[in-house]
């Protein structure tokens, strides 16, 4: 059985195969996609010397303390309140009143802040204790990016920071990776839809929406194949039909060795070539993975147990994390912290316990494990906000002990 360490190993390159096309979209449906070119300033920015501050401009001179205020600039109204760019008007002890973002007329250098400073009649006097630095509280021209400078590289995830960039830089429209498409088929004889209310053996197929929204969450297309019997020649048409219309199929339940387990032998048929079967994982194990080429075309399957924890632990472990890796999205967050509970742990798997990981007044981070008692109780599950690693090698991790914790 191989570890989970290979297991990613083996899903990145595979992953890594798949070529999403572009598309170009409007800055605002940028946002939670993956930039698929580089993107060039038109502008310098700034694009002018500015104020950083409310205060006052002048042309620094070591000798000088105080200067004549010759009116005032106004963010975006510099023509309007005369044209000291003419500085004719103005030499080493005229001071102009500035305001944040204003551009400083040509040949002044230096702002001092409002507070640093008193006017007294037309004359603007320094405080006797205020610092005065050649350049200070000023933005100058190209000192963020100049014209033509790359501002975001291909393959940047973007979100409001990056989109104040593109809006920077005048890209109203901007080209992105086509979100792919991420099909999901349950199996089971004991699924029922769940507008339905189960009776006898029967359970609501919840892996159906677990999966279709753990995809969502990662900005891709989530593409509903509905439930399929544990029935070969059911389970073998839906899987098909799904194959044509996605770029990724995951299906949960019948991977086991369960007499009705038909998953494996399915893809087998289909011509899904089993990269791996089984992980020294819990829970999750008995996990399927496989790739389908066509034409030069690879579709990664994933073959998840049906356990509603297992299924969607493994989504997250398995085909989230290592999609976030391969396409530049946000990775899964990974935070250490104080195990607040015995757990008991005798095997040599890597197990992910559902957690609540939170912070107290003190700052101290201590992860608490929840639904320990039953690995299929999804309720449980439901009040987690992490899984707790405990790594294979790890034996009965005790209250009190360092542990790594995936954020879910
Ligand atoms: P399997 O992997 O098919 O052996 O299923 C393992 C367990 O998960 C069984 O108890 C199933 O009833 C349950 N199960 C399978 N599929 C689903 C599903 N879509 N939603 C909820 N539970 C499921
Ligand atoms: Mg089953």
């Amino acid at each position: 059985m191989i570890s989970f360490r290979q297991a990613n190993e083996l899903v990145i390159n595979a992953l890594k195969k798949l070529t999403p096309g572009t598309e170009l979209v409007s800055i605002l449906d940028a946002q939670g996609r993956t930039i698929a070119e580089d993107v060039t300033s038109d502008v310098d920015l700034p694009s002018f010397n500015n104020s950083a501050m409310d205060g006052f401009a002048i042309r620094f001179d070591q000798s000088i303390r105080s200067w004549i205020v010759k009116g005032e600039i106004q963010a975006g109204n510099f023509t309007n309140s005369g044209n000291y760019s003419s500085s004719g008007s103005l030499d080493n002890l005229s001071a102009v009143s500035i305001m944040t973002g204003s551009r400083l007329p040509d040949g002044f250098d230096t702002v001092i802040p409002i507070e640093d400073a008193f006017v007294r009649e037309d004359n603007l006097i320094l405080n006797t204790n205020a610092r005065l630095v050649k350049g200070m509280n000023v933005s100058k021209k190209g000192q963020d990016v100049l014209k033509g400078e790359t501002v975001l590289r291909k393959g940047t995830f973007l979100k409001a920071p990056q989109i104040a960039a593109l809006a920077a830089c005048g890209k109203s429209q901007v080209r992105v990776f086509e979100r792919l498409k991420i099909g999901v088929l349950v199996t089971g004889d004991e699924l029922i839809r769940i507008e339905q209310t189960p009776s006898g053996d029967k359970i609501r197929a919840s892996n159906l929406y677990s999966i279709l929204s753990a995809i969502k969450e990662m900005g891709m297309i989530a593409l509903n194949f509905g439930i399929a019997r544990d029935n070969r020649s059911e389970i073998k048409a839906a899987m098909a039909f799904a194959l044509e219309k996605c770029d990724v199929l995951v299906t949960t339940g019948g991977v086991s060795v369960g007499k009705y387990d038909f998953v494996k032998d399915i893809s087998g048929e289909l011509g899904i070539e089993t990269v791996f079967h089984k992980i020294n994982i819990k829970p999750g194990k008995p996990v399927l993975f496989g790739v389908k080429r066509d034409n030069g075309r690879l579709q990664p399957v994933f073959g998840l147990p049906g356990n509603p924890v297992s299924s969607l632990v493994t989504f997250y472990l398995l085909v989230k994390a290592n999609m976030l890796k391969c396409f530049g999205l946000d990775e899964l967050t990974s935070v250490k912290a104080i195990l607040r509970g015995d757990i008991v742990k005798t095997d040599s798997k890597r197990h992910f316990i559902r957690g609540f990981l939170e912070r107290d007044e003190n700052g101290n981070v201590s992860a608490s494990p929840v639904g320990l008692e039953s690995s299929g109780n999804l309720v449980q599950m439901s009040v987690s906000n992490c899984l707790i690693v405990i790594e294979e090698e790890r034996i009965n991790p005790l209250s009190g002990e360092e542990v790594e914790c995936i954020m879910i």
